[in-house]
């Protein structure tokens, strides 16, 4: 994905100039430009300059980038692309500027006369951004004029590796790696049934992950699904693999229970809370359930398909939700400060419908989710009952199914082994 735009190139040229002991150069760079040509000039890697090229006169083009910010305005991220007064006036005319959304990258070439004085007259050659519905918008210089194209962007799909340590959180992780949010929340979701990432993450927990990256003219646009990963939580070693859109173990076992075992989805927000005891209650047998700290308003999700067998007020549980899953299991969701929609006596709700918000009604201090799950009406711990198993994969898939596994474990394989090595 490295491209040397013509910025870089520009950048080359100074520090061959610089090399050359022709201080004066660097004076007729803007100043605040200068600083950071100079700043960057020691991380640059070697690159060869053909004298002819370097002895150019200016004005010249280059290529510039940059996003536009939150709070930001348009003339402010064309300021900063280097574009004159008078084609920005130019540019706030164009209807298509408007397609440009906060963090969203625009390039710009830009005819630039570097002399002192001349720093406001860049000429636009070209500009283009992504507008929403993955559209390639351009805008090009045309005589005096602009005119603006809009197309369908070419997206090119690759498979990206990754593979992360936790040490505080999932998403400290998948930020140190530079892993995309959604491939953590897919990450969470694959691995539902088996691991409870608001509880059960530890320090020392690892991933390696197989996901699609989709990219627009060698920038990255957002992650597509994953392909395959794996994960060791507390030392057990847990791996799926995307098939038919479905994920499986290796060994063709559905990745996805009729029952899950966290009752909260994972968020950047609600993560935050994971790795910390809950101070109402010590542990699971003090009271019969799992309490889950998160902020009020937080979605409370079915942890499987059921039946409401009760929603309402009732003592220290205040507003509370009972689905009953089959003959022997049901959960309880408690201290809810609001019920889902559809969610009354009798209604059937499905895996991962939202049965109500996280509150503090009945008894609590603070707002939290109390979960209970009961068997044949015993409550056991959520955490280490086993759960009812989904369909596995067919008989006569197995065979299709076991050549995907083994095109995937390669790069897992050496992923997880990587990863061992760099940790020893
Ligand atoms: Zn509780």
């Amino acid at each position: 994905m490295r491209r040397y735009t013509p910025l870089q190139r520009a950048v080359g040229l100074l520090v061959f100039a610089v090399s050359s002991a022709l201080a004066a150069v660097v004076s007729i760079v803007p100043s605040t430009d200068a600083e950071l040509l100079l700043a960057k000039a020691a991380q640059l890697e070697p690159m060869t300059i053909r004298l002819e090229e370097a002895l150019l006169p200016a004005p010249a083009a280059y290529v510039r980038e940059d996003r536009l910010q939150r709070g930001d305005t348009y003339r402010g991220l064309l300021t900063r692309l280097a574009i004159g007064a008078a084609d920005v006036q130019l540019l706030l005319r164009q209807p298509e500027m408007r397609l440009l959304r906060p963090g969203v990258i625009v390039t710009a070439e830009v005819r630039a006369d570097l002399r002192a004085g001349k720093e406001n007259e860049g000429e636009l050659v070209w500009l283009s951004f992504l507008g929403a519905r993955d559209t390639l918008i351009r805008i090009e210089r045309a005589g005096q004029g602009l005119v603006a194209s809009e197309q369908p962007a070419q997206i090119v799909t690759h498979t990206e590796m990754k593979s992360a340590l936790i040490r505080t959180s999932l998403f400290a992780a998948t930020d140190a790696a530079g892993i995309p949010d959604a491939v953590a929340i897919q990450l969470a979701e694959v691995f539902a049934s088996e691991v409870d990432f608001h509880r059960e993450l530890r320090q020392g927990d690892r991933f390696s992950v197989l996901y699609e990256m989709h990219s627009v003219e060698g920038w990255p646009l957002r992650a597509g699904k994953v392909l395959a990963a794996e994960f060791t939580n507390q030392g057990r070693k847990h791996r799926a693999l995307r098939y038919a859109g479905n994920y499986y173990a290796p060994d063709g076992k559905n990745m996805r229970k009729a029952l899950l075992r966290s009752p909260l989805e994972l968020s950047r927000v609600s993560s935050g809370f994971g790795m910390r005891m809950h101070p109402l209650h010590k542990g699971w047998r003090a009271h019969q359930g799992v309490d889950y700290a998160a902020p009020a308003g937080t979605r409370v999700r079915a942890v499987g398909d059921g039946i409401v067998e009760f929603a309402g007020q009732r003592g220290g549980y205040g507003n509370l939700v009972i689905l009953r899953h089959d003959s022997r299991h049901s959960t309880w969701y408690a201290h809810l400060k609001a019920f889902g929609r559809g969610i009354r006596t009798n209604a059937r709700v499905a895996q991962g419908d939202a049965v109500g918000l996280v509150g503090q009604t009945g008894w609590a201090t603070g707002p939290h989710l109390h979960y209970e799950f009961r068997v044949a009406g015993v409550a056991r711990n959520p955490l280490s009952v086993p759960l009812p198993a989904g369909t596995p994969l067919a008989r006569h898939e197995m065979a299709p199914f076991r050549v995907h596994v083994q095109a995937l474990a390669g790069p897992l394989d050496l992923l997880a082994h990587h990863q061992v090595a760099a940790l020893e």
